[in-house]
């Protein structure tokens, strides 16, 4: 772990409005937070204790009173402004994406755009949120409403600063719950600057409180009795901890884990946008395996010569950095696995980091494994890394992607529509994709996998399944016949 340097800025937790220092801030630890261009110390990360949680929970409970008793339309006007206050500050928010989190400028301001998106769905809700009446017996009527939890908790990890915390906190608090967010510690800078616009927006104190820290305040902010109900999304270990913790708490909580999301190639799919679109994924992290049907060399041959020609760097085109050394010892560690069991690597992203003195950089790489228990076609590695297997068949390819763990995304490329059915029939994972590398859904369709990919007891995130997540259902039934009035009244 990297030195800490005091000069460096302190975080502090956002409570109420309040940029505050942890409460027993002479005595905690602080994170190092490192800049994974250089490796050098750019900030400090509170790690904050169950009394900051208490102060948090405690500062978002009062302010729960006012903001649920607002309409919807009213507190969307917050969101609106909000909304507008992300795309003007779109530079900046990049620039510290790029910053703490090393991607280049093109995805930082892609993925700002993204959790824009979110925010626009969460502005559209007095359109879609109001509720169900009818008469279902002559004089006697069914209404249902939906009514928010109270104080709701978004965990969120390192690799999407600004989008993934908007997958939750605009449909959260539009549908009236006030949130404690824990942004990850290795990225803490960009949400830190976020609940600031949240503020300007006109968003009251204490409906989005920020609590820095670890797994200590994860814990913390679950176990709180106060805090309804819980997202996470992070890895696989951690999503099935935070949800076996809620479910023996009793708690509503949705956890999105890790992903080894498989791309399929078949013998007919276009070699230009097929190689231009793997390649993508897997640089951004979101495909990690490329099962082609058949040998087809020609697709092999793009996809390195494609993987080969990109450049380290930040701007937009450029491949950044992983995002600190135990990441990057973790990719090494399979490529290397990868040599010792025999496997080819087409590309070898390790001259990067060789070339390098500071940071921790990886260039992207292109494994092609002779055998199909090879562990880096089954374990998520996260990085720019692409395990590639030559399938004899798409039985064969299909129950590879099958018995994968996770279950987030899956990919076929193919020119027929038959080829196309057969494999989106068949996938066993939450987004399937054809001729997409990234299948995500994009409002107001909602965002999630299935198995290893997704814990808990709850729909999926963003779009419809934030409203129904963030909300239960009053029921009212109600008879207005003569025979309830007063007999003096009655006409
Ligand atoms: P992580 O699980 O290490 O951390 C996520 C959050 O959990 C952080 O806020 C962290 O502080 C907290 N945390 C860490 N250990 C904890 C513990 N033992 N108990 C309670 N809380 C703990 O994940 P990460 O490394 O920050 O993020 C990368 C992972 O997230 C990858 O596996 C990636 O696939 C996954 N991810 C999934 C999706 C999806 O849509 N399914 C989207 C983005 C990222």
């Amino acid at each position: 772990m990297a030195s800490l340097n005091i000069d460096s800025p302190r975080i502090q937790n956002i409570i109420d409005g309040k940029c505050l220092d942890p409460v027993q801030a002479a005595s905690i630890k602080y994170i190092p937070v490192t800049s994974p261009h250089t490796g050098k110390v750019i900030a400090q990360c509170p790690v904050s204790s169950p009394e900051d949680v208490n102060l948090a929970v405690e500062a978002a409970k009062k302010a729960f009173v006012a903001w649920s008793a607002r309409t919807v339309k009213d507190r969307v006007q917050c969101l609106i402004r909000f909304h507008n206050l992300l795309h003007a500050h779109i530079d900046e928010l990049a620039e510290l994406i790029i910053l703490e989190h090393g991607k280049n400028k093109a995805e930082a301001i892609a993925s700002i755009a993204k959790g824009a998106e979110t925010v626009e769905y969460a502005i559209s809700l007095p359109q879609l949120i109001q509720g169900r009446f009818l008469e279902v017996s002559r004089g006697v009527t069914c209404q249902d409403t939906r009514v928010p939890l109270g104080v709701v908790a978004s965990i969120v990890p390192f690799n999407f600063p600004i989008m993934v915390p908007m997958w939750t906190l605009p449909i959260a608090i539009a549908t009236g719950n006030t949130l404690i967010l824990k942004p990850s510690e290795k990225v803490p800078l960009t949400m830190n600057r976020v609940a600031i616009l949240l503020k300007e927006a006109g968003i009251p104190d204490g409906v989005v409180n920020i609590i820095n820290g670890t797994a200590d305040a994860v814990n913390a902010i679950v176990d709180h009795p106060d805090v309804k109900a819980v997202t996470f999304v992070g890895t696989s270990h951690v999503a099935n901890l935070v949800s076996e913790r809620c479910h023996r708490l009793g708690k509503r909580v949705l956890a999105l884990g890790g992903a080894k999301n498989h791309l399929i190639a078949a013998p007919d799919c276009n070699i230009e946008t097929t190689s231009t679109d793997v390649v993508n994924s897997f640089t951004g992290c979101a495909a990690s395996v490329l099962l082609i049907i058949g040998s087809h060399e020609e697709l092999l041959d793009r996809i390195v010569a494609k993987a080969s020609s990109l450049q380290p760097g930040s701007q937009s085109g450029e491949i950044g950095p992983v995002i600190d050394q135990q990441s990057l010892d973790k990719i090494i560690s399979y490529i290397e696995a990868s040599i010792k069991v025999g496997a080819k690597i087409l590309v070898d992203g390790r001259s990067w980091t060789q070339n390098r003195t500071e940071g921790f950089w990886i260039g992207p790489t292109v494994i092609l494994h002779n055998n199909k228990e090879d562990k880096a076609l089954h374990d998520e590695i996260f990085g720019p890394v692409l395990s590639i297997y030559q399938c004899s068949s798409k039985e064969e390819a299909i129950e590879i992607e099958n018995n994968n763990p996770y279950g987030n995304a899956a990919c076929i490329y193919t020119t027929t529509g038959a080829t196309a059915e057969w494999f989106t029939s068949r996938f066993s994972a939450g987004m399937c994709g054809v001729n997409i590398g990234v299948p995500v859904p994009r409002e107001p369709f909602s965002f999630g996998g299935i198995n290893r990919s997704k814990f808990g007891n709850f729909v999926d995130i963003t779009g419809d399944g934030g409203m129904e997540f963030f909300t239960w259902r009053r029921k009212v039934t109600t008879r207005w016949g003569q025979e309830n009035l007063d007999p003096k009244l009655r006409m």
